[in-house]
């Protein structure tokens, strides 16, 4: 059985678990890209530097957290910025090259108001809206030299998009305590079925996995990294 091969996207560190998943992928060997919120960031840089000098690679995802659709663009252009910055000033502290810069909308919402992370089908398929808020963001982004870090994938997967997308959402969020219960999927055995259930899934990808590091689910995230590992899943390098 050819691997199954996957990116593996973590989203909205720091958190207090950072360090401990840092340490879980280094010791599996799994690469991994952390889209870093500036809000968490700032009140705690030491755990992003961390995970960098374990060789996680470190995206933007915003400053403040708020959907695009909700935001002028120049609001979204500063939110931007200020989360650039500390992502910047972390490497030059550390004096490692920053590897690119990676940029993920949060909710996935690119400035049309449309939370693709609730879609839970493969969030690459879901075309952006174009108007004039879309577009200048898009221009923006192209504009600062942001980029996808993912290679080789599927015609269908739209590489020329300058946010990072996904193909699938492991639902890890669904167990928060926000969330839990609420939701079709109530527990980790739940959200492992429907890894194994998902025909997406089923073919050598690459895929884009999407993850979170939040406080209430650091050990639901290892236990599905972990049954992906057992399930056959190969986590790609982003060098
Ligand atoms: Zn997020």
């Amino acid at each position: 059985m050819p691997a199954k091969r996957a990116y593996l996207t973590i989203d909205d560190s720091p958190c207090e678990h950072t360090e401990a998943l840092t340490d879980f992928l280094a010791e599996r060997n799994i690469p991994a890209l952390l889209f870093v919120r500036g809000a968490f960031m700032e009140q705690n840089p030491k755990a992003i530097e961390y995970a960098i000098q374990k060789g996680l690679v470190i995206g933007n995802h915003s400053f403040a957290h708020i959907p695009a659709g909700d935001m002028e663009p120049q609001d979204w252009v500063d939110d931007l910025e200020k989360c650039d910055h500390l992502i910047d000033a972390a490497y030059a502290r550390l004096d490692i090259e920053r590897p690119g810069k990676y940029y993920r909308f949060p909710y996935i919402d690119r400035g049309d108001g449309v939370r693709v992370e609730r879609i839970f089908a493969d969030g690459s398929q879901t075309a952006i809206v174009e108007n004039n808020k879309t577009s200048v963001l898009q221009q923006y982004l192209k504009d600062q030299g942001f980029t996808q870090p993912f290679k080789n994938m599927a015609d269908a997967y739209p590489s020329q998009a300058v946010d990072c997308l996904f193909t699938y959402t492991s639902g890890d969020w669904m167990l928060t305590e926000r969330h839990k219960g609420n939701w079709d999927y109530k527990t980790v055995e739940d959200l492992k079925r429907r890894i194994n259930e998902d025909e997406s899934l089923q073919g050598e990808g690459p895929h884009v996995l999407l993850m979170h590091d939040q406080p209430d689910i650091h050990e639901e995230v290892c236990a599905l990294i972990e049954h992906m590992i057992a399930q056959g899943f190969e986590f790609l390098d982003y060098a």
